[in-house]
């Protein structure tokens, strides 16, 4: 599942791609693309649009088009939005796309169709994600926020990081590395984690999200997996019984929260 590296990778192809770009048409094969709005009005209404700038907001990518709307595309499990040239490339596991004045497309490439693409007047979406917690790259994410929402917290690091309204954009991967980095154990309840703690864990975070958008730039092809060719190098993310690099104990895996946790029980307290 993409999370926030692989989605701002995404982005930032985008917008080389299709910043300034007219929207002259969509098509939505798939209406429930839409849901759970109606797919033909947000033809109608994005048609004539400029995309002015491509933005995202935790794993939300936030296409801002003239006046005031904005397309937000969720990619979820498998989704990808590129640009292509030339309709023949268009691949059967496209959900929905946009054509562009001068004869290009924007699609949501998406196989397992968990993909969605809503469209908001930009005061609502504002609303909308409003719950969301700050972003983890942008100053707002500070030690003396995550000191703050610790202290009032009484889950398990790991569903705490992973918690989009605690810090957006982390899942199941990067919230198991930066914890490994970290030297927490994902069932550490919050609470009991003190401030020098909580500075090494928020370093960690930090650092393993930075990797991770170098790593997806310039190796993330598909959503869906990590790619074998995907750079970045996890420590206990799905290294079940692989030994761990550091103390070479067996990284173990456990349910959490209905997904799998992975860490090091030699290296994380
Ligand atoms: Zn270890």
């Amino acid at each position: 599942m993409p999370e926030l590296p692989e989605v701002e990778a995404v982005r930032r192809r985008l917008r080389r791609q299709a910043k300034g770009a007219r929207i002259v048409a969509a098509v939505f094969p798939r209406p429930a693309t839409a849901h759970p709005q109606d797919a033909a009005q947000i033809g109608r209404e994005s048609a004539g649009r400029t995309i002015r700038e491509v933005e995202r907001r935790a794993k939300n990518l936030l296409l801002r088009l003239s006046d005031g709307v904005t397309l937000r595309i969720h990619l979820r499990m498998t989704g990808n939005v590129y640009v292509i040239h030339d309709a023949r490339e268009r691949s059967p596991t496209v959900r929905a796309w946009f054509e562009l004045a001068g004869g290009a497309e924007l699609v949501l490439d998406d196989p397992r169709a968990l993909g969605r693409i809503t469209l908001h007047p930009d005061a609502e979406l504002e609303v909308l994600l409003a719950k969301l917690g700050p972003e983890p790259l942008s100053p707002d994410f500070s030690l003396e926020y995550l000191v703050r929402r610790a202290r009032h917290s009484r889950k398990p690091a790991k569903l705490f990081l992973m918690d989009q309204g605690e810090v957006a954009g982390l899942g199941n991967i990067y919230a198991a590395e930066a914890l490994f980095r970290a030297g927490i154990s994902p069932t550490r309840l919050m609470q009991t984690l003190k401030r020098p703690k909580l500075a090494v864990l928020h370093a960690a975070i930090v650092d393993v999200l930075g990797d991770a958008v170098q790593s997806a730039c310039t190796t993330y092809a598909r959503p869906g997996r990590l790619e074998e060719a995907e750079r970045f190098c996890v420590s206990v993310y799905d290294r079940e019984g692989e030994p761990c690099r550091i103390c070479h104990r067996t990284i173990r895996r456990m349910p959490q929260g209905g997904r799998s946790t992975y860490y090091c029980p030699g290296c994380q307290r």
